[in-house]
């Protein structure tokens, strides 16, 4: 079966179960189980919950291994932080990883002892401080800096060494680029993104093929009470048909527009993985299905960066990314990240191409030099 109709199918009940393609969310706390627990699938609301199952299975599907929700990206990073390391242990991360996964590396993990080594993501660089590591975390492409990083050479180090993988996979999408497959113990994505792709739901997961680690990251969620909701698991479920159709359709306005923003000679600094030249091009065609939903770029200055953005009829200045409406940013107003004042992180959404660079163009023009 072709991987866009694995997608659509998955997590659904057989095709010949009467009633709904995807039965809707079940709340409750707890559920009618007499006599022996283990006699139950669903006892008390934080142990488990149906609409939990059908969206894990669909993840297991899409993952190539089973998965465990979380209730945002954060709460799955942790739960595998916290599962993997105790004091005394290395960490290696990338020094360009998402804002938040390195201040919680370096504000919590360090000042409870695990030892954290930081080293950029570009040309794979993690790979010379494995020594003595416990865990090395990828990600790829990075958030914002969209640098990329050759997985299955990392993860073969990181073997040799005798240490634990995890990658972020949020920005690509396990749709996209699959870890479990080269050999990471575990694959986490912030759902929050393009994974259901509508802003409207806060999510995430972790999958590993590892039945132990399986274990102790289900005990990590039931015991430190980090459950998602079911409203927002069946939302997440729903949206998840469509993750081929609005990957296609973004990917291709991603690229489009890093091609017409590198022919400016008013832009700057374009990466997008996709676009020959990049730095991660050579590596991403090669690991990735496509390149992603995400470009960046730089305008240089803040007022430039502020009057592109306030110029723009379609495209929304919000953060966060991964959405069927297109959304930018200046990047440095959050401050935490290497990046000019006039850093532009863009993500592509699903408009008609014409559209979306028409409005990305009149908003330059407008912006000036
Ligand atoms: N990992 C990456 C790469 C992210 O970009 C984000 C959020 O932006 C997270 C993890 C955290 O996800 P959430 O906001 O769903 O907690």
């Amino acid at each position: 079966m072709h991987r866009d109709t694995l997608i659509l199918r998955a997590g659904l009940p057989d095709h010949r179960t009467p009633g709904a393609f995807l039965p809707g969310p079940q709340f409750a706390s707890t559920f009618v189980s007499p006599g022996d627990p283990a006699a139950h699938a669903y006892t008390y609301g934080r142990f488990g919950n149906p609409t939990w199952t059908a969206w894990e299975s669909a993840l297991e599907a899409l993952e190539g291994g089973p998965a465990v929700a979380f209730p945002s990206g954060m709460a799955a990073c942790a739960a595998v932080f916290g599962s993997c390391l105790r004091p005394g242990d290395v960490l290696v991360l990338p020094s360009d990883a998402y804002y938040t996964t390195r201040t919680f590396a370096q504000n919590w993990l360090a000042t409870n002892g695990v030892t954290v080594r930081l080293a950029p993501t570009r040309g794979e660089a993690q790979a010379a401080l494995l020594d003595g590591a416990r865990l090395l975390w990828i990600e790829t492409p990075t958030n914002p800096g969209l640098e990329v990083c050759d997985l299955g050479k990392l993860i073969a180090a990181a073997r040799q060494a005798g240490a634990l993988v995890a990658v972020d996979n949020t920005t690509a999408t396990a749709a996209l680029q699959q870890p479990l497959a080269l050999g990471a113990t575990f694959s986490l994505a912030s759902d929050t993104k393009a994974l259901t792709g509508h802003s409207d739901l806060i999510l995430g997961h972790v999958a590993t093929a590892d039945s132990e680690w399986l274990t102790k990251l289900r005990t990590w969620r039931t015991q430190h009470g980090s459950i998602p909701g079911p409203m927002e698991t069946w939302l997440a479920h729903r949206s998840l048909g469509t993750l081929p159709l609005r990957l296609e359709r973004q990917c291709a306005n991603a690229g489009a527009l890093a091609r017409q923003l590198h022919a400016r000679s008013d832009v700057t600094g374009v990466r997008y993985p996709g676009l020959p030249g990049d730095p991660g091009y050579a590596v991403a065609r090669r690991q990735m299905s496509a390149f992603g939903t995400v470009l960046s770029f730089d305008l240089v200055a803040r007022a430039r960066a502020e009057a592109f953005l306030g110029a723009l009829e379609l495209v929304r200045e919000t953060t966060s990314f991964g959405g069927i409406h297109s959304t930018a940013e200046r990047r440095a107003r959050w401050g935490g990240d290497p990046v000019s004042e006039g850093f532009i992180r863009f993500s592509a959404g699903c408009e008609a191409t014409e559209d979306l660079l028409a409005d990305v163009v009149q908003a330059l023009d407008k912006a000036g030099k």
